[in-house]
């Protein structure tokens, strides 16, 4: 089984902070803020590339570290360069990793 690296790169890459899965959750929220202001405020990236510290990248992790997600919606990983870099379609769970 392929295993999706935990780095930088593919942070950047990941479609997970744009998800209708995470839109609402107030983790999600308060992880993406202060990663943003960790980014503004010229934090190496490679000094926070935590999981419980990025809102995303969650098929290298096996699962979402926030519980508030909305699976009612339609998630990004089908859209994401990871996903089809990876071959994540013929994985599990696939996508939703909640
Ligand atoms: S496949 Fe999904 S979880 Fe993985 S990086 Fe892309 S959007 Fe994030």
């Amino acid at each position: 089984m392929v295993k999706v690296e935990y780095t930088a790169e593919n942070v950047a890459k990941c479609q997970c902070t744009s998800c209708p899965v995470q839109a609402e959750s107030e983790c999600f929220k308060g992880r993406l803020r202060r990663m943003q202001e960790m980014i503004s405020e010229d934090v190496d990236i490679a000094s926070i590339i935590e999981a419980e510290n990025v809102p995303g990248l969650y098929c290298s992790t096996g699962k979402a570290s926030c519980t508030d997600l909305d699976a009612h919606q339609i998630c990004k990983c089908g859209e994401c360069p990871i996903w089809t870099e990876y071959g994540l379609n013929k994985g599990e769970p696939g996508s939703y990793f909640m």
